[in-house]
Parts: structure tokens; C-alpha cells; sequence
């Protein structure tokens, strides 16, 4: 963080107490001194200003004798943090307080639904959790929303998303129609997981890693040097569209021999029309029992993810690679193949092959993502 002015300094200092505070409480001034190498009087003037703000209590220890120690406490109960996943098919919203506690989930189905339209749903949603749970509006701290493709934050613009309601959209700009009071952040689903991964999950262990998520496109999220990496543009891990074979159907980004058109979920399925194997899983079923056109097609994109993979590493020399492992396509006997097929890219030094693990992405897993990358950048901008 580059710090140009006293401003700036002051909220930064503000921000290292509340993090020492929230990772390490119940914490005393003087501990808080100490960690920080901060003077005790900005610790004093700073920790004030939290507890006037409700963000941090004190109480007192117990004490052996003399004057019991204060100890200071986050304030994460009575404050929430809204999310918003937005997928093809589904949006699922979630409340959290600010002590990661899951409050409420629910599902809003899209069907023919045009956005407009689905951030009018979402705000009678919100109204109705409002009343259902007694919160007030200054309780709502920070909004997320993970979306589907590329977000394009100096235009507020939606490109390349495989939910067709959100292509060419300004979401930021429809949904501060109906919600005014407080900050929203928007991000892609990908750079939410990878955010996660880093953050939470392996605990800040690995400095450079990519998180891979397969489903009906393919997207990554790439963290370098302890960093997300978007790009110039915002464009950076669209490995779906990476070309990995000279010929073949035509993708929606107007190139040919897309990787996605070869390995996603959407690709593989389609290549079933007569459907005989209807879904994903019977094809993999089908594959695992030897079926031959089974067999042609996983086999076939196993070879050119790998291809793909193989690329990502050579380009960005990551530690660790997370497969989000959507529908299952890459466990067991495919996880062993794509291996195999890895094992036959090109590295200079084999201990430097980076780790490949599966992460189950379903469940609470996306809404626990989208809390954290919330939550970290709602503290910054205190
Ligand atoms: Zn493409």
C-alpha cells in the first residue's frame, strides 16, 4: 500500500489496528503497540475512534491483582455483509455478520428474466430480510457480487459472461439503484475463488497460485507475488478462450480451437446430441465402464486442458494450481489421466511442477469466497 499524505497514513494505521484487533483478539493497547510498532498515543486515539464507531469493545481481564488490564474486542455481530453470486441459471444471496457467520441463504431462479427485471427481484428480496431479520440499513456494511466473466471496473461493464443477462451490462450502476447504503464491490468468480484460496484456505502459504474453475466456460483467477493479477484490461485468465488446436467450432468469442470448446462441461455434453448420455456424470459413468465414445471424448479434453495447463505453467511458474471441481469431471481416474498427460509438458526441473489439488467449489463455498474478499477490502476502505 503506497501512503501519500497524513490522510492516507491515519487509515492505514487504522486498518493494521482493526486487522491485529479482529486476528488476535482480545488484544491490550499495549500488546497492539508492540505487534505494530505504532506509537501508544495513535494506538490510543485510533482504538478510540473504533469503539465510538461500535467496531471495537473493551472489557476488562481478570486480574491477579492491582488494576485489571483492558482488553480489546472486534465488534462483528450486529453488522453484515450481503452477497451476490450470479450464475447462468441462479443468483444466491446470503447475509453474514461480520464474524463470518452465515445468517440466511436463498436461491433466485432466472429464467427468461432481463437484468433490470432481476435487480427489482433481488431488492424485494432484500426488503423482505430486512424485516424478516430486524436488521437496519446502516447495519449492511458492504454488498459483493461474483459474476461470470470479465468485469471491466473503470467502465462498469460486463463482457464474455456465460450468463447471457449479464453481457454488455452496467451492473454496478442498476444496483446502486436499490441499494444507496453502503459500498458494493464487484468481482469475477474466478478472482473471488483465487482470493479465497490465497487468503483463507492455504493461509497466505503460497505467494503465486491459479485457481481453475470448469463448468459450462472455463475461467481462472491468478494471484502473483501475493496479488491478484487481472491484467491490463481485466482480461488476464480467460483461459477458456486460450487456443489450444488450430481448427474447430466456432466459440463465442469469435476465435476457433478455443479451450473451451473442447474441455468445459458445456463442450463435453455437447458432443452427446443424440443423447444417449444425457448428463456430464452419465458420461463419466460411460467413460469409467469403457464406452468408447465416452472414452474419445473425456479423453480428448483431458488432452488439451492438460495442454492448457501445461502453458499456465510455463508462463506464470505457480506453486500451486486449485481445480474447482465442478460436476466432478477431474477426479479420480480423469485427476490420474490429466496427470499423466501433464507429466508430458516440458519442465526444465521437475521438483518445480507446481501441485494440483481439486477443491470441492459447491455448497457454501462460493458465498464463504465472496464474504472474504468482502470483508478484506470493506476493512481497507474504513
Ligand atoms: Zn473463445
Amino acid at each position: 500500500m503506497e501512503i501519500k499524505n497524513s490522510k492516507e497514513l491515519k487509515k492505514y494505521n487504522r486498518y493494521i489496528i482493526l486487522n491485529q484487533i479482529i486476528e488476535r483478539q482480545p488484544i491490550s493497547r499495549t500488546e497492539l503497540a508492540e505487534i505494530l510498532n505504532v506509537s501508544h498515543t495513535t494506538i490510543s486515539q485510533l482504538v478510540k475512534e473504533l469503539i465510538e464507531e461500535d467496531l471495537v469493545v473493551e472489557s476488562y481481564t481478570k486480574s491477579t491483582g492491582g488494576r485489571p488490564p483492558k482488553i480489546l474486542s472486534f465488534k462483528g455481530y450486529n453488522k453484515y455483509i450481503i452477497t451476490l453470486s450470479f450464475k447462468e441459471t441462479v443468483i444466491s444471496l446470503a447475509i453474514f455478520d461480520l464474524n463470518f457467520k452465515l445468517l440466511h441463504a436463498e436461491k433466485i431462479n432466472v429464467k427468461d428474466n432481463e437484468l433490470t427485471g432481476l435487480i427489482e427481484v433481488i431488492g424485494d428480496v432484500l426488503e423482505r430480510l430486512i424485516l424478516e431479520k430486524k436488521i437496519k440499513k446502516k447495519q449492511i456494511l458492504a454488498m459483493g457480487i461474483s459474476v461470470p466473466g470479465i468485469y471491466k471496473d473503470n467502465q462498469d461493464l460486463i463482457i464474455s459472461s456465460t450468463a447471457p443477462y449479464l453481457n454488455g451490462q452496467s451492473l454496478m450502476k442498476k444496483i446502486k439503484n436499490k441499494v444507496d447504503f453502503c459500498p458494493v464491490f464487484i468481482q469475477n468468480d474466478a478472482n473471488i475463488a483465487v482470493h479465497y484460496e490465497w487468503n483463507y484456505m492455504l493461509k497466505k502459504r503460497y505467494d503465486n497460485l491459479i485457481f481453475i474453475y470448469i463448468g459450462d466456460g472455463i475461467g481462472s483467477g491468478i494471484i502473483i507475488g501475493n496479488k491478484l493479477y487481472s491484467g491490463s484490461h481485466g482480461n488476464a485468465g480467460e483461459l477458456g478462450h486460450m487456443q489450444v488446436k488450430s481448427t474447430g467450432k466456432r466459440c463465442i468469442c469469435g476465435g476457433t480451437g478455443c479451450l473451451e470448446m473442447l474441455s468445459s462441461i458445456k463442450a463435453i455434453e455437447n458432443e452427446f446430441k443424440e443423447k444417449v448420455y444425457f448428463t456430464i456424470d452419465e458420461i463419466i459413468k460411460g467413460y469409467l465402464s469403457g464406452e468408447e465414445k465416452c472414452k474419445r471424448v473425456i479423453d480428448r479434453a483431458v488432452k488439451y486442458f492438460a495442454r492448457a495447463l501445461s502453458s499456465m505453467v510455463s508462463f506464470f511458474d505457480p506453486e500451486i494450481i486449485i481445480l474447482g471441481d465442478f460436476h466432478n469431471l477431474y477426479r479420480g481416474k480423469i485427476k490420474d489421466k490429466l496427470e499423466e498427460e501433464m507429466k508430458k509438458s516440458h519442465i526444465f526441473c521437475v521438483e518445480d511442477r507446481p501441485e494440483l489439488i481439486l477443491r470441492n467449489d459447491r455448497g457454501d463455498y462460493q458465498f464463504s469466497a465472496l464474504y472474504i474478499y468482502v470483508f478484506e477490502h470493506w476493512k481497507k476502505e474504513i
